[in-house]
């Protein structure tokens, strides 16, 4: 139970004496991190202290709230990547974009149940919390003074390692004091909706997903109070959405020029893009799950094929979405010729503008009209068994959405 953080206050000079009411004394260490940790709600509704960790552990808003107004004190800059837990590469890259551009790194772990409809996964969503820290604490870059903030003490050395500072490990009771329903007609309180991108694309085959996630990234804004978040391009709409969110809302922390989207992390065997559901999948399952980012890419080629090309030849966006199709049924039948246990079912393959999620017409060939077009997101789910697989492409002059 001792080295809850002290190993994390020998390497972080920001951690002083008192920064949490603590003090650097091993004993008083090992007595206050034991009455914290005997309190906390975490992991979903279980009453379980959170397991050791070299990273500060901060299961209430209250808590956090202290050591944020000391990084405010000292103008840190202060980064942060929400997750639901269950951390692979995908998520640890935000971390290192983090540690790399920010004094200070915070991430979140919280499954949250507004996102998920009463048929979906929330009771069995993996929840490897104790891995989960471990992987982070092995988490480092090595920045030089210049890329600190401007109030930054520079080191001695001309570079400074930057590990995690903190893990905001929520209970479910503490993000929602009134409790939460999982059914949307049974939930009394304060919601946030963000009308029309909401319902488009995910939010068709998802009603209700993305309202339960600008609820919760809202609520997590205002407790860590970041300088810079950091999203997945795995999970595109879900990006933009927020910056729309942060925008309308008047945000500061973060600011809509500070919600950054991170490139999807893919295996590099196959190119599956990396996701906490893909545990479910069975080797069978897992082995024909890159048949999405392969369909994507077939409907990408067609898209830029004839670009720059003024004969006429320029495909439209239904046939390449046709291509893309075409290509998941051929997939389908190589499983069942080589008798693969598995059910694979597209749920969709479109084009949407990247800023207003409107579909594509058919006929559109955006591509061929250079830069001054705007660009354009292509993407797709696809079900594996009982998995829902999602995966995007940016098609166009992208450069102003992932950043
Ligand atoms: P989740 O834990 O699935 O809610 O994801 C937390 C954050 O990690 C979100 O911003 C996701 O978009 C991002 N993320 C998940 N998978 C990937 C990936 N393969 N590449 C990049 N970011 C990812």
């Amino acid at each position: 139970m001792f080295p809850f953080y002290l190993s994390h206050l020998r390497q972080a000079p920001y951690f002083t004496p008192g920064a949490l009411g603590f003090h650097r004394s091993p004993h008083l260490i090992s007595v206050l991190s034991r009455k914290l940790m005997s309190t906390a709600t975490t992991r979903s509704n279980l009453s379980l202290p959170p397991p050791e960790s070299d990273i500060p552990i901060f299961t209430t808003v209250a808590s956090y709230r202290e050591w944020r107004r000391k990084a405010f004190i000292e103008n840190r800059s202060v980064g942060f990547v929400p997750t639901m837990g269950a951390l692979h590469e995908g998520h640890l890259g935000l971390v290192r974009r983090s540690l790399s551009e920010n004094d200070l790194t915070v991430l979140s772990i919280f499954v949250n149940p507004a996102q998920f409809a009463p048929h979906e996964d929330l009771e069995t969503y993996p929840r490897t919390l104790e891995r989960d820290l471990k992987v982070l604490a092995e988490q480092q870059v090595v920045a030089s003074n210049s890329d600190m903030s401007s109030n930054s003490i520079p080191t001695l050395d001309s570079n400074q390692v930057k590990r995690p500072s903190a893990v905001f490990l929520p209970s479910v009771r503490e993000m929602y004091p009134g409790g939460i329903e999982q059914e949307i007609v049974k939930q009394r309180g304060t919601f946030v909706e963000v009308t029309a991108y909401g319902e488009q694309m995910e939010g068709k085959s998802r009603p209700g997903f993305f309202r339960g996630v600008a609820t919760v990234v809202t609520k997590l804004f205002n407790v860590i109070q970041p300088t810079n978040a950091y999203f997945g391009q795995k999970d595109i709409q879900q990006a933009l959405l927020l910056r729309h969110m942060v925008t309308d809302l008047l945000l500061s922390h973060p600011s809509p020029d500070h919600l950054h989207i991170v490139p999807t992390a893919r295996d590099p065997s196959d190119n599956l893009a990396l996701s906490s559901r893909n545990a479910y999948l069975s080797p069978a399952g897992r082995k024909v799950a890159p048949t999405l980012y392969a369909a994507l890419k077939a409907a990408e080629e067609c898209w830029l094929a004839g670009e720059g090309d003024e004969g006429g030849k320029n495909k439209n966006k239904k046939e390449c979405v046709e291509i893309a199709r075409a290509l998941v049924e051929r997939r389908i039948e190589e499983a069942r010729y080589h008798g693969l246990d598995v059910e694979i079912t597209l749920d969709y393959i479109e084009m949407n503008d990247a800023g207003t999620f409107e579909i594509l017409d058919d006929s559109d060939t955006r591509s061929f009209r250079g830069n001054e077009a705007a660009p354009v997101i292509l993407s797709g789910a696809m079900w594996v068994d009982r998995t829902r697989l999602i995966d995007n492409l940016l098609l166009g002059d992208f450069g102003t959405v992932v950043r």
